[in-house]
């Protein structure tokens, strides 16, 4: 069975980098019946604070990615990664190494001045135990000193590396703590990694990590190097090019759907298909999709997703995603008693809206309350002879049969009546009905309102 994990480690936001990678774990392991871990790669003291881990899974809870079982604490697995490194010890594969930093630097300097490699190489790695002093050590890898080392790697191909560019990495400093590299080996194994898809920046590990595999005759995991993401001009993603922690695009409003729908293909794809469900995702979603370049973040692009995806959710959906933004934003709820009137402005006011702030836009004549506040604009239109003709209208709406084409041929009476145009008499209706110039169509927002409302509505503005 597949097993993945994403580990961030905790140092601030969950980055729309991080979020993808976590994406592609998901999906791989969701399309399989599989697991998906979470691992907080939390040894870096200072930085990794709880706030910081709550970020990430608030990240990832507002994206809905979910994973299996509790998340599971680096830092506190050291005792485990320290045996590894004794195990290690023991078989011969590590050594202890006494050297000094002055003498490792002291090696250093030799070796620039004689214009040799500067990659260390400890005299201990050859000396008997029987000799070794009783001093502080640090335990390094033996690692292997002719030949190379090759990662098959489902997305860079054959990557290798030849032995001797490597130097004998330390696995346990003098206090006992783990490095990195062991403690990500360890736990991957332990956690029963089957699948490890990151970053490209860990390729270069890759090497010594496969290293720490094969010394202790552990299986190594798949592995799959991920492009990272550039912006629009090429260059590495930053916060020059816009928003970059998935906690900001959630502010703006987009669909956590869409956003998972748009990241899973940044830099994965599967023939045409550029809107999609989890569900589809899932079904197709394989390592081989993955292209070796780095894509590029496209907001454009992005905005049309999301409005796909806000037009493709049903309204009920649609509407506990928007209490969801409100409570995320600060902003308040939702009134119960305009619920129903929300919902039934949905089925069109989706249509026209990218982000949840442009639906409730376009929904704000549904969410307003009498008297309406009426903007600036919307006040323009309302001139002495709009008012004239909106008020011989008024005595019309009490006797119409309330639905789309009925009302339609009222209206047109009424302009006709008064020598103008529907198109004209639709500025007046909107700022009587929504406050607004810019609204949805006065019939689709009239059907929402119903007669009484839309009556009311009529009578405050002629007022
Ligand atoms: N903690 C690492 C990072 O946040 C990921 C390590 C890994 O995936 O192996 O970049």
């Amino acid at each position: 069975p597949v097993v993945t994990r994403f580990a961030p480690s905790p140092t601030g936001a969950l980055h729309i980098g991080g979020a993808r990678t976590a994406l592609f774990n998901w999906l791989f392991a969701r399309g399989r019946g599989g697991k998906f871990l979470l691992r907080i790669e939390d040894t870096d003291r200072a930085r990794s604070t709880p706030e910081n881990t709550r970020k990430i899974l608030d990240g990832l809870n507002w994206l809905g990615l979910d994973w299996d079982g509790d998340p599971i604490s680096q830092f506190e697995r050291a005792g485990r990664h320290a045996e590894v490194a004794r195990a290690m010890l023991a078989s011969g594969q590590a050594y202890k190494c006494f050297a000094t930093p002055e003498e490792i630097e002291a090696f250093r300097e030799n070796a620039r001045a004689e214009g040799r490699s500067t990659l260390y190489r400890s005299p201990w790695r050859d000396t008997p135990d029987s000799e070794h002093p009783d001093a502080p050590y640090v335990i390094r890898i033996r690692a292997p000193r002719d030949g190379a080392t090759t990662i098959h790697d489902a997305v860079q191909g054959e990557v290798t590396i030849q032995n001797d560019q490597l130097d004998d990495m330390v696995m346990l400093r003098a206090d006992g703590t783990p490095l990195y590299m062991l403690a990500v080996v360890v736990d991957d194994h332990d956690m029963g990694v089957t699948h490890v898809i990151r970053g490209d920046d860990h390729l270069t590990n890759a090497f010594r990590q496969k290293m720490i595999y094969e010394a202790m005759g552990w299986p190594v995991p798949v592995m799959a190097h991920v492009p990272l993401i550039f912006g629009p001009d090429g260059k590495k993603l930053s916060k020059r090019h816009g928003a970059t922690a998935t906690a900001d695009y959630q502010a703006l409003g987009y669909l956590a759907s869409a956003m998972r729908n748009y990241l899973a293909r940044l830099g994965w794809s599967h023939g045409d298909m550029e809107v999609f469900s989890d569900q589809e995702a899932m079904a197709v979603f394989d390592l081989s999709g993955i292209g070796k370049s780095p894509a590029r973040f496209d907001f454009k692009k992005l905005e049309n997703v999301s409005g796909q995806h806000m037009a493709r959710t049903p309204d009920d959906v649609l509407a506990i995603e928007v209490d969801a933004f409100l409570a995320a934003t600060d902003q308040p709820p939702m009134p119960d008693h305009l619920r129903d009137r929300f919902l039934a402005a949905l089925p069109f006011a989706k249509m026209k809206s990218k982000t949840i702030p442009q639906l409730l836009e376009q929904a704000h004549f549904a969410l307003a309350e009498r008297p309406l506040a009426i903007d600036a604009a919307a006040a323009k239109s309302l001139d002495a002879v709009s008012h004239g003709i909106l008020a011989d209208l008024t005595p019309h709406l009490h006797n119409a049969t309330w639905e789309r084409e009925a009302l339609e041929g009222v209206v047109a009476a009424g302009a006709q009546a008064h020598g103008t145009t529907l198109g004209k008499l639709a500025g007046p209706l909107r700022a009587a009905l929504a406050g607004r110039s810019v609204a949805p169509s006065v019939f689709d927002m009239m059907l929402v309102l119903g007669r009484d409302e839309t009556i009311a509505r009529l009578h405050d503005t002629l007022a």
